[in-house]
C-alpha cells in the first residue's frame, strides 16, 4: 500500500471542504445529516482518504446517536485509537490506521458482543456494496 504522508494541501485538493474539514482537522458532521446514518445497504465501508476497509456493515446498528454507529472494526488493526481531551471530554478518537484520518470516536456503550460504540462521520467513509456471486 502506497504511504499517505501527503502535505495538508495535497489533502485540500483531494478531498470536498467537508471531507477535509472531517478527516483532517478533527471536524464532527451535524448529528442525522450525514449520509449513512441509516444505511442498510450490505457491504464494507472503507476510507475516504485512502481506501483502506474499515468497517462491516454487518457490524452496523442503529445507535439513534445520529451518526453510522459499528460495534467493531473490521480489523483490530484497521484504525488507531487515541485519548483526546478535548471540548471538556475524555473520549477516544479513532483514527484510521493507514493514513491517520479522523474517523470519529468509541465509546463504551454498544451493544454485544463488543460492548462497544464506533460513532463514525459519514463523510469519512465510502460503502462499497457487497456483490453477490
Ligand atoms: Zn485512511
Amino acid at each position: 500500500m502506497t504511504t499517505f504522508n501527503k502535505t495538508e494541501e495535497e489533502w485540500k485538493a483531494m478531498l470536498d471542504p467537508e471531507q477535509y474539514n472531517v478527516c483532517r482537522l478533527k471536524a464532527t458532521e451535524r448529528p442525522f445529516t450525514g449520509k449513512y446514518n441509516s444505511t442498510k445497504t450490505d457491504g464494507v465501508y472503507h476510507c475516504v482518504c485512502c481506501n483502506a476497509a474499515l468497517f462491516d456493515s454487518t457490524t452496523k446498528f442503529d445507535s439513534g446517536c445520529g451518526w453510522p454507529s459499528f460495534y467493531a472494526p473490521i480489523e483490530d488493526s484497521a484504525m488507531v485509537e487515541i485519548r483526546d481531551t478535548s471540548h471538556g471530554m475524555i473520549r477516544t478518537e479513532v483514527t484510521c490506521a493507514a493514513c491517520a484520518a479522523h474517523l470519529g470516536h468509541v465509546f463504551p456503550d454498544g451493544p454485544p458482543p463488543t460492548g462497544l460504540r464506533y460513532c463514525i462521520n459519514s463523510v469519512c467513509l465510502d460503502l462499497v456494496p457487497r456483490t453477490v456471486e
